[in-house]
């Protein structure tokens, strides 16, 4: 026997829908390039997004086009994401900062119909449009500019087409297991990898982020995405402020720690969402400028590991509560928060600490597993280290364009994290399987030593490395940028590590550089340092630290 019960479609044009006739007033706060701050309101944000869906409709594309985007957090940018993915087409975000090369091929593989893009990427996007058939038409995101004009001949000005639109265009019928939008991962090895999103998936991964035990997002709740929209959909954001009625505050290009301290400010921004490295800055210059963002409650931390040092300094110094969070573009991206269980209320301040450093649990909608390489599961007893295994209503089954059932094993995704779970289903991420530190049969977490180092009041940034060494196979290698002026010693930082890991985990030497290479996403790119560094320790006879 069925249920009785209205079956309506969870699509992404009903969220832009309810934050219009719900929360119409509620602000979309944008900074421009320019630095400029425009304010819009979710019913603003709508009504333009309806306009420039019937504009496409009216160049002739129809549902599952593909339209790209290669822009900043900003409003217009959100206003395409509604626009394309409520009329039923595939709203494509493009990392601005993928090679240029990967950018023509993402778009090629796309088969991207229309590419929006901010001025600042016209000159990337000037370079490779005669690369680029698929694509009809490129908009400027932007009025009607004669310079970008005359760089690109045939540029459609943003503002034109959504004067082209129609007021009374309704969000057409659309299924909710019709694809909504499209990310490719960053593809350190390899070309990048499309994730194929749909309503269904992202409607759910909102509802999910929104509650209590994960994000905790609400109406009365002002957030500010700092993690890119080309980024995993700026971890489900634009979404789930409109789902909830939020306002949204999306801080463009500038995402240095005094532009967003003042931001934060001037705004009153209750959630912040972004990389570590992103709350290094934000922290750097509070402590500097003595701003204490006292309308801030939390900040989500995600993308690589949280160290406690952070945690520790939001709580103390601004009462901001960290919620650290893990996830990657093929989850949508999220998989796990680390909020308390009922048992966890009345640990002492430490323990809680120590809970906090977890990547968290997953909410319902995910599962996860460890498994070993024979892909037998492992007991999660918070020791035994395996491959992390996902799967879940928002989580990838075939890449875009790959042969079918290629992606999976076993219904399970493999994330390629290798991590621990605990009894309570805590899960803490040891490395990446390609980073982890293989010496003498034993595995040393890279991930934990970077986090204790970057507790040293000396050290601003650190990574460490698996190094070639001739009788263990691997040693870990730690690579770290001083503070100003410091006068540290390799020797000292070794030392450092002596009552905190066991011994055969401290790292044999210690290398002191300028700055660490970073990819678009702000993670280190541990591969550009095991090219360069790897083979150190063969080179010289005895370990630094000794
Ligand atoms: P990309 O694949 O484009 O680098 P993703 O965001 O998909 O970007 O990266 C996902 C990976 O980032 C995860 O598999 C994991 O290794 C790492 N990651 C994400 N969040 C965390 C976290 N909180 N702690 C440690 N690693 C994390």
């Amino acid at each position: 026997m069925l249920g009785q019960m209205m079956r309506n479609q969870l699509v992404i044009g009903s969220l832009v829908e309810h934050a219009a006739r719900y929360h119409g007033a509620r602000e979309v706060v944008s900074v421009e390039t320019s630095g400029e701050v425009t304010r819009s309101c979710w019913k603003e944000v709508e009504l333009r997004a309806r306009k420039l869906a019937s504009a496409l409709g009216k160049m002739g594309l129809t549902p599952s086009d593909r339209c790209a985007t290669i822009a900043w957090n900003n409003i217009r940018h959100l206003e395409v994401y509604y626009a394309v993915s409520g009329a039923g087409m595939v709203c494509h975000t493009i990392n601005p900062r993928l090679f240029i090369e990967q950018i023509t091929y993402v778009i090629n593989h796309a088969e991207d119909k229309v590419v929006f893009l901010d001025d600042t990427f016209l000159p990337i996007i000037a370079e490779i449009r005669g690369s680029l058939p698929k694509v009809k038409a490129f908009v400027l995101m932007a009025h009607n500019n004669s310079n970008a004009s005359a760089q690109m001949p045939g540029l459609i000005a943003y503002e034109d087409l959504i004067g082209q639109g129609d007021d009374n265009y309704i969000w057409p019928d659309v299924d909710e297991n019709e694809a909504s939008s499209l990310c490719y991962t960053s593809g350190t090895t390899g070309n990048p990898k499309g994730v194929l999103y749909s309503h269904r998936s992202t409607v759910l991964h909102s509802m999910t982020t929104a509650m209590p035990d994960t994000l905790n997002l609400s109406a009365r709740d002002t957030i500010l995405p700092v993690v890119p929209m080309f980024h995993v959909n700026a971890w489900g954001t634009p979404y789930s402020a409109a789902m909830v009625g939020a306002k949204l505050v999306l801080p463009g290009p500038a995402l240095d720690g005094a532009s967003l301290s003042k931001l934060i400010a001037s705004e009153g921004v209750s959630i912040a969402l972004g990389v570590p490295v992103v709350w290094q800055g934000l922290l750097a210059a509070q402590a500097g400028n003595g701003s204490k963002s006292q309308s801030l409650t939390r900040v989500v931390v995600g993308g690589s590991a949280c160290p406690a040092s952070m945690i520790r300094e939001f709580n103390d110094i601004y009462g901001v509560e960290v919620i650290h969070a893990w996830g990657m573009t093929e989850l949508s991206p999220f998989g796990t928060a680390n909020t308390p269980l009922a048992h966890h209320v009345d640990l002492s301040p430490d323990e809680k600490l120590s809970l906090r450093k977890s990547q968290g649990r997953p909410p319902y909608g995910v599962e996860l597993k460890i498994v070993n390489d024979e892909g037998i599961r492992l007991p999660e007893d918070g020791r035994s280290k395996g491959n992390l295994m996902a799967r879940g209503h928002w989580v990838i089954k075939d890449y875009f364009h790959s042969d079918p059932g290629s992606t999976l094993s076993d219904g399970w995704f493999s994330t390629g994290d290798v991590a621990t779970i605990d009894s309570d289903g805590f899960m803490t991420i040891c490395d990446r399987a390609k980073d982890i530190i293989k010496s003498g049969g034993e595995w040393i977490s890279t991930v934990e030593l970077e986090s204790i180092a970057i507790a040293h009041p000396h050290i601003v940034d650190a990574a460490v490395i698996a190094a070639r060494h001739e009788k263990w196979d691997e040693r870990p290698l730690l690579i770290a940028v001083k503070s100003p002026n410091s006068e540290l010693t390799s020797g000292e930082v070794c030392n450092y590590f002596a009552d905190k890991v066991a011994r055969w985990q401290i790292p044999d030497a210690a290398i002191f550089v300028e700055e660490l290479p970073r990819n678009g996403t702000g993670k280190i790119l541990k591969n550009r340092l095991r090219e360069k560094y790897g083979d150190i320790l063969l080179r010289s006879s005895s370990s630094v630290c000794e």
